[in-house]
C-alpha cells in the first residue's frame, strides 16, 4: 500500500500521473449513463476488446457490459503503480470497471501488455477458453504511438504528417495557451509505411485470424473498429494524413474481413465513423485541441454534442448488438459523426476558425471545457473528489 496526495503533474499534451478516485468516478459516471439507457436482454453476449482501458474502447466495454449483461474481456497497454509513481488512468480506469462489474455481477477480466505482440494474443487466447468460450463482439480500439512487428522483429513509429506538402496552420499551443502557426514538413514514404504499419488493419486481422484458428468467434459474430473523417480542416493532417493512409488500409481489412466472417460464419465486420472527442490519442494530433475545443462549443450550444460514452451508447444501443440492423453509409460505414457533420455545424466552425487568434480564442471555443476534459482522463478536476486527502495508489 502506498498512500499519498496526488496532484497533476501535466505538460501540453501530456500528463504523467493520475488520480484513482477521479478514474473511478469518471467510470462510474460513464456506467450510470449507459444505465439509464435501460437494459437490454440478451443471453450469454462475451465480449473481447483491444484497447478497452480509455476513450473509445473503455466506453465500448462498458456499453457491452451494462447494455447486454456482456461478459468482457479487456486488453490493453498500462502501467500499474510503482513506489510513489502512481499508474496510468487506463491502469485505474480498468480497476474501477472490473469493481464496478462484479458489484453488478457482471463477469471482467483484463489482459495488461502488448497487444501487437504473438505472446499476448496466445494469453488472450487462453483466457478466452477459460472465461468465455468464445468472442461474439471483438471490438478493437487501439491507438498507439509504436509497434514492434510479431514476425519482422521490426520497430515501426507512427507519425502525424502531411502527405506530398508541407502543412501550415493554426493550433493551440497548450503550453503557452495561445493561438500558434504550426508548420509540418510532408512524411517520408518511410514514415507512411510505419504509420500504416502501426495504426492500418494487419494487427486487427491478425487478431481475427488468430481467434478464428482456435475457432474461438461465435457463429454471426461482429467485429467492429473505428476510424475519424472530420471536418476538411482536419484533413490535411488527419483524412489525407499519414494516419489517414493507415485508416483507408484499416478500411480496406474490414471489407475483406466482412466477406470472410460472412461466407464462413455469417458474421460482420464492420468500421465506425466516430465523433472526434478528448481522448488521450486525439490531444497529441496537431490542430485537434483547437478544433474540437470550438466543435465542443458549438455542439454544446446546439445540445447534440457527445463524448465517448454517448457515442458508444449510440453505437451499441441503436446500431450493433443481438437482433440490431447496422444503418450504414454507400461505404458500408456507421456513422456516428452524422452530428459532426452536419451543414451548420461545419460552417460555424469555418468561420470561427478564419477568425481566430490569441485574444479571441477563449470566446470562440471551449477551451477551458477542453482543458478540464483533458485533466479529467486523468481523474483531476472531476467534481465530487477530494484531492487534497491521501490515497491510495497501489490497486491490483
Ligand atoms: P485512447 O488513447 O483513449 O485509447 C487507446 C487504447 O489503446 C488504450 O486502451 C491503450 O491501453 C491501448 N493501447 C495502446 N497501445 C497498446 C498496445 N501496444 N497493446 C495493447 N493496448 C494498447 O484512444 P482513442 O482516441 O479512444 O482511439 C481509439 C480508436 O478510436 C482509434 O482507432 C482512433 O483512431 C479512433 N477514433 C478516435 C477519435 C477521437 O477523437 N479520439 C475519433 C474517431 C475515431
Amino acid at each position: 500500500m502506498s498512500v499519498q496526495v496526488i496532484k497533476p503533474r501535466i505538460r501540453g499534451f501530456i500528463c504523467t500521473n493520475a488520480h484513482p478516485v477521479g478514474c473511478e468516478k469518471n467510470v462510474q459516471e460513464q456506467v450510470d449513463y449507459i444505465k439509464s439507457l435501460g437494459a437490454q436482454n440478451s443471453d450469454n453476449l462475451n465480449v473481447l476488446v483491444v484497447g478497452g482501458s480509455t476513450g473509445y474502447g473503455l466506453a465500448s466495454r462498458i456499453a457491452l457490459t451494462w447494455l447486454y449483461g456482456g461478459k468482457s474481456i479487456g486488453v490493453y497497454y498500462e502501467r500499474p503503480a510503482d513506489g510513489k509513481r502512481t499508474a496510468t488512468a487506463g491502469f485505474y480506469n480498468s480497476y474501477a470497471l472490473r469493481q464496478l462489474a462484479a458489484k453488478d455481477g457482471f463477469f471482467a477480466s483484463d489482459v495488461n501488455g502488448d497487444a501487437f505482440s504473438d505472446d499476448l494474443k496466445r494469453e488472450t487466447i487462453d483466457r478466452i477458453k477459460r472465461e468465455l468460450g468464445r468472442v461474439d463482439v471483438l471490438v478493437y480500439s487501439l491507438a498507439s504511438p509504436r509497434r514492434f512487428h510479431p514476425r519482422t522483429g521490426a520497430e515501426h513509429q507512427s507519425v502525424l504528417k502531411p502527405i506530398g506538402e508541407p502543412y501550415s496552420g493554426k493550433t493551440i499551443d497548450l503550453n503557452r495557451e495561445v493561438i500558434a502557426d504550426v508548420h509540418i514538413e510532408p512524411a517520408t514514404d518511410a514514415e507512411v509505411e510505419d504509420t500504416v504499419a502501426v495504426m492500418g488493419g494487419e494487427d486487427l486481422e491478425m487478431w481475427v485470424e488468430a481467434l478464428m484458428e482456435e475457432n474461438l468467434l461465435a457463429k454471426e459474430c461482429t467485429v467492429v473498429t473505428y476510424t475519424y473523417i472530420g471536418h476538411e480542416l482536419t484533413w490535411p493532417i488527419y483524412r489525407d494524413g499519414t494516419i489517414g493512409k493507415a485508416k483507408e488500409d484499416l478500411e480496406g481489412r474490414i471489407n475483406a474481413l466482412d466477406v470472410r466472417l460472412s461466407s464462413s460464419m455469417g458474421g460482420h465486420a464492420y468500421l465506425s465513423v466516430n465523433k472526434a472527442v478528448i481522448t488521450q490519442a486525439s490531444s497529441a494530433i496537431p490542430v485537434v485541441p483547437l478544433y474540437v475545443s470550438m466543435l465542443n462549443d458549438i455542439m454544446d450550444a446546439q445540445g447534440t454534442n457527445e463524448d465517448p460514452i454517448r457515442q458508444m451508447g449510440r453505437l451499441f444501443s441503436e446500431h450493433l448488438g443481438p437482433s440490431l440492423t447496422p444503418a450504414l453509409d454507400a461505404d458500408r460505414r456507421l456513422r456516428l459523426d452524422d452530428r459532426e457533420l452536419r451543414s451548420e455545424i461545419v460552417g460555424e466552425v469555418t468561420r470561427r476558425w478564419d477568425e481566430v487568434n490569441t485574444e479571441n480564442f477563449l470566446d470562440l471555443s471551449d477551451y477551458a471545457g477542453f482543458k478540464r476534459g483533458f485533466r479529467n482522463l486523468f481523474g483531476f478536476e472531476v467534481a465530487g473528489v477530494d484531492y487534497d486527502a491521501p490515497v491510495d495508489i497501489e490497486l491490483v
